[in-house]
């Protein structure tokens, strides 16, 4: 049955965050509601039926494009997979990924945590939103993240000026106190916005609010668009 809606399944290298550089195959879901106001997706946003793809397609393509099997590794993105129209279809596809041994990355968008999912994957990259986004993340979603999954996921949040750099902060000062054991890592991804010339100047200050603030945070930029450009897609 065709009922798995997909934007692009294709071969990268990891852009952003702790596994960045490594090559891996990308899952990316069609439809996503959250509504960021800086998205470099928006084309992966309308729950297109056009789409579809079954099961046994999304493997196919996914074994083809990690060169007949040899890269087992999937990042399963969107759009929002998480959003409840995809978990279903997200669910069988990691339930056959495990089965033919690939490990999994899943991209969370901070508005759910799906315990049947993350149970099964291998790392969990979970957002925080910042203001500049125009979405807000419930800390306590990020404190059941760490407590539950912690050792295999990373927080990660959009810098693109101090408010945002601010917000993040204030949210790792609360998540500190309100959880025994912190040693997840979270990522600031320096904001690099459609047709913008690279941002030389805001890497360079929020590397510097970091350290000002005792370095909570790895700083981690999208390598992905200093190779290839911001706006090239499927990279
Ligand atoms: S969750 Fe991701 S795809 Fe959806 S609007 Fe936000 S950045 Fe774009």
């Amino acid at each position: 049955m065709k009922d798995f809606l997909i934007n692009s399944i294709y071969r990268a290298s990891e852009g952003e965050g702790v596994n960045i550089g490594t090559s891996q195959v990308f899952v990316r879901f069609q439809g996503c509601a959250v509504g960021c106001l800086n998205c470099d997706s928006m084309d992966t946003w309308d729950f297109d039926p056009s789409t579809v793809m079954s099961l046994n397609e999304v493997m196919a393509a996914v074994e083809y494009q990690g060169r007949m099997g040899s890269i087992k590794r999937v990042s399963i993105t969107g759009g929002d997979p998480l959003h409840p129209k995809h978990t279903p279809r997200v669910l069988e596809l990691a339930k056959e990924l495990k089965a033919k041994g690939y490990w999994i990355n899943i991209e969370a968008a901070g508005t759910r945590v799906v315990d049947e999912l993350f149970d099964l994957i291998d790392f969990i990259s979970f957002d925080f939103k910042t203001p500049s986004t125009g979405v807000a993340t419930n800390p306590q979603l990020i404190r059941r993240v760490l407590e539950q999954y912690g050792n295999r996921s990373q927080i990660k949040s959009v810098i693109e000026n101090k408010a945002d750099f601010s917000a993040a902060l204030m949210a790792h000062q609360w998540v500190l106190e309100n959880t025994d054991i912190f040693l997840t890592p979270w990522v600031l991804t320096p904001a690099y916005n459609l047709n913008e010339e690279f941002p030389q100047q805001r890497f360079q200050d929020i590397i510097k609010w970091n350290e000002e603030s005792g370095a909570p945070f790895r700083v981690i930029g999208q390598q992905h668009k200093w190779i290839f450009g911001p706006d090239k897609k499927q990279v």
